[in-house]
């Protein structure tokens, strides 16, 4: 069984993002890249699978500038098999990255595409859910712990006030949460080992999809900065203020 991996280059998550001063969305100039945390974690559960000889390959798949490389080096250096990386010069949307996987699938034909449930650049959380719409896969979402038996996937997933158990058959398409594993950092031997595994490189045009976009920002903004505390002399002037003032009591 092969399993792929989609890994997105996104802003460092230790990076103080910032907005450009024309609000037409945040700083990448010189800004620290890597993978996506979640896709990490995706990664990480697919070479597991691997090592407990319940699946043959691991291919990691990027969709993304020439520089997205680096990404799918990274997951190489980790342990995957070989990479593919799909190249756009321009942000791509999730509706887009899903039709591009869904071909991908139909040519490579895994078993398992295991995402991350969202790229921490745009928050999306919609990619995983449209190529299981698209393949007509089953797929649970957020998972935080994962079993294969039997070509039976078992997931838990974290839900309000508890864990949900599911079960469906394979393919299927898993949607990763940050509980799920702790990703292993990349040796160095591996990191060198990893510039000659396989990289293939295509267009979305080699698979017929359009990725023009159907979505428009208007406005990136900064969260409101935080308003200036005070000190209040007594729990009297409080309760007045929380009834009168801020009106919540
Ligand atoms: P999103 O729906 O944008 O929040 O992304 C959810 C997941 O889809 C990510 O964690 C990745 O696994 C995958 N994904 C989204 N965009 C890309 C991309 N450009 N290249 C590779 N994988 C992607």
């Amino acid at each position: 069984m092969k399993i792929l991996v989609p890994v997105k280059r996104v802003i460092d998550y230790n990076v103080k993002v910032r907005v450009k001063p024309d609000n037409s969305g945040v700083e990448l100039a010189n800004v620290k890249m890597a993978m996506n945390p979640f896709d990490e974690i995706a990664v990480e559960q697919a070479l597991r699978i691997k090592e407990a000889s319940q699946a043959e390959e691991v291919i990691a798949i990027s969709i993304g500038p020439q520089e997205s490389q680096d990404t799918i080096r990274t997951a190489l250096a980790m342990g995957a098999d070989r990479g593919i990386l799909v190249k756009t010069e321009h942000d791509i949307e999730p509706l887009a990255v899903a039709k591009i996987l869904k071909s991908i699938v139909e040519k490579e034909t895994p078993e398992l595409v295991i995402l991350g449930k969202q790229a921490i650049d745009d928050d999306c959380n919609q990619t995983g859910q449209m190529l299981s719409a698209f393949l007509n896969w089953p797929q649970t979402t957020f998972v935080s712990n994962l079993e294969l038996k039997d070509k039976n996937l078992l997931s838990v997933r974290e839900v309000d006030g508890g864990l949900e158990h599911m079960e469906c058959s394979l393919p299927a398409i898993v949607t990763v949460d940050l509980r799920l594993n702790e990703p292993r950092y990349a040796s160095l031997p591996n990191i060198m080992k990893a510039k000659r595994k396989p990289l293939e490189e295509i267009s979305p045009s080699d698979l017929g999809v359009d990725t023009n976009k159907r979505l428009e920002v208007i406005k990136v903004e900064d969260p409101p900065s935080r308003e200036a505390g005070m000190i209040l002399g007594s729990v009297d002037e409080l309760v007045d203020k929380l009834k009168n003032e801020a009106k919540v009591i």
